[in-house]
């Protein structure tokens, strides 16, 4: 493909994916950002002298991201630390959490007593789950399609016995495998990592328990997340790559089926030949091209994930309680998971994630404090509009996690930032504050997600979240190399692997 100059809309890690991957097949890429820094949710937020994680804290699939440098031809410049153990689980009516490994023999030592023969279980239960990922990570994942068609074709060549989980729901999988409540809501908690519940979520992805707890296992980033923004965006410097922060794309300027202008907030116009947009795949038809499909009302008709209600704060003093990654759940898990998606209320008994670096990197805080995250998935601008209240959740949620730790977390709060859907909302256009962007139902996958090629502009494409393959670090990545492949593929070349 002859050099071209490219503009991609959003410097998200599907945005600076793409960036690299074109960058260094000799293109001149340009990346326009309306926020202030690069990152997208994979972002970091500074107060005096705590450093926090904005979003994401921890990654699978690292295959990806070596696959990423690799096609490249640079070496890792981060330093990838799996988690050992993965997590730990608090119950409201258990004082001692439980400790999630991957080795399955001490897994069961863990629910000795309450999950009998657990090993030998959720071997059996994991060699299936391996075996649908398997049989579709090159089939139907990691892969484009011409058409709906194309795509139906595909899927007939994933083992039919596989069928029956597109119709059930991981709630019922792991009713089936596992006999204890507590089990049965650990092994379902994956569905919340694609901003669902595991009474929502079809069965099929059980294959998250397997990239969890038998394949590639979750990982850290040394030194924190933010570590491979900022290498990704030393890496495009280095190849002339230029990022304009404080940048939002507002409009277009297209001709014939040709898009030959993107127009930002202050009416600048930046031509190129190519554009890829970063931003949310199905809101940026709505709001931008104004596609009849992706007007509010259908927007709003879509399947959207969770939104994130997030809170940062920097503690005086060492929390014993809690490991690097954390679970805080209540009682009445079915009830609280059927009404969190469309409550007009903020959760009155909170669920919750926290996640402390400083258990793992000191340099996040000040000498002798801790770096606390806390996520709770709360629903939507969509059901809940006013967000007026969020301090009192905020208080609701450290309160309890005092409790829980014997901690006095208020006492000793020296930062404390709190960000609702509508600041997630403003701050990177995600749509009605959704954290994940669309949900992975089975109209909502494949050939049925946005693509991510315009369907009526050339020359525009898309990567991301909201297009294929799917939401998560990994899945963005993946997307990066779908839309690459894409692009080599209309001018007429292939992609080497
Ligand atoms: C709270 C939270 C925790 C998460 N935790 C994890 C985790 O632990 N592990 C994991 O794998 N995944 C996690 N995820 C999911 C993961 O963060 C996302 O799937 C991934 O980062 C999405 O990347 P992206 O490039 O598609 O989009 P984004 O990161 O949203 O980037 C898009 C960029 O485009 C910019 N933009 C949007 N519109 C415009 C416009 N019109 N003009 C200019 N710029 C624009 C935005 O400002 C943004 O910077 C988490 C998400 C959230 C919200």
């Amino acid at each position: 493909m002859n050099t071209k100059n490219i503009i991609i809309i959003g410097s998200g890690l599907g945005g600076l994916s793409a960036a690299l991957r074109l960058s260094s097949l000799g293109h001149k890429v340009t990346v326009l950002e309306k926020h202030s820094t690069a990152g997208g949710r994979l972002n970091q937020i500074k107060a005096d002298e705590f450093t926090f994680d904005l979003g994401p804290s921890f990654m699978s699939m690292t295959y990806e991201l070596k696959e990423l440098f690799e096609s490249c031809g640079i070496d890792m410049p981060v330093r990838l630390v799996e988690l050992n153990p993965i997590y730990q689980v608090y119950f409201e009516d258990r004082e001692k959490p439980f400790r999630i490994w991957k080795d399955l023999n001490k897994l069961e030592q863990e629910f000795a007593g309450i999950e009998p023969d657990l090993a030998k279980k959720a071997e059996r239960y994991l060699k299936r789950a391996g075996q649908i990922f398997h049989d579709t990570e090159y089939r139907v994942v990691k892969r484009n399609f011409k058409n709906k068609l194309d795509y139906i074709l595909k899927l007939t060549r994933v083992p039919p016995k596989h069928l029956p989980f597109l119709f059930k729901n991981m709630w019922k999988e792991v009713e089936n495998n596992f006999s204890s409540e507590e089990i049965r809501i650990i092994f379902s908690l994956v569905a919340f990592f694609l901003g669902s519940t595991p009474f929502q979520t079809p069965a099929i992805y059980t294959i998250l328990n397997y990239t969890e707890l038998k394949h590639d296992g979750y990982w850290k980033i040394e030194g924190g997340m933010y570590r491979l923004v900022e290498a990704l965006v030393k890496l495009l410097e280095e190849r002339n790559v230029k990022i304009v922060y404080n940048t939002e794309v507002t409009g277009v300027e297209h001709t014939n089926g040709t898009l030959n202008a993107v127009v930002d907030q202050n009416g600048k116009q930046w031509k190129a030949d190519l554009f890829i947009a970063n931003a949310d795949a199905a809101s940026f038809r709505g709001t931008i091209l104004h596609r009849p499909n992706y007007s509010e009302k259908h927007l709003d008709a879509m399947d959207w994930t969770l939104a994130p209600f997030t809170v940062y704060l920097g503690v005086r003093g060492k929390i014993d309680g809690l490991m690097h990654h954390n679970y805080f759940l209540g009682s009445n898990f079915r009830g609280y998971a059927d009404t969190i998606f469309t409550s007009t209320i903020s959760p009155q008994k909170p669920y919750y994630y926290v996640n402390v670096p400083t258990k793992s990197y000191s340099e996040c805080a000040p000498e002798g404090c801790e770096n606390v995250f806390i996520l709770c998935p709360v629903p939507d601008l969509r059901f809940k509009k006013d967000w007026s209240d969020k301090e009192q959740l905020a208080d609701t949620i450290i309160s309890d996690l005092s409790k829980r730790t014997g901690f006095d977390i208020q006492k000793n709060t020296l930062q404390r930032i709190t960000l609702s859907p509508v600041e997630w909302a403003d701050m990177l256009n995600l749509y009605k504050g959704s954290g994940l962007g669309l949900a992975h139902g089975m109209n909502q996958v494949g050939a049925f997600r946005p693509r991510n090629k315009d369907e009526k502009l050339s020359n525009l494409y898309y990567v991301g979240a909201s297009t294929v393959p799917g939401t998560g670090l990994p899945m963005v990545i993946i997307s990066s190399k779908l839309v690459l492949e894409r692009i080599l593929n209309d001018n007429g070349s292939v992609l080497k692997n």
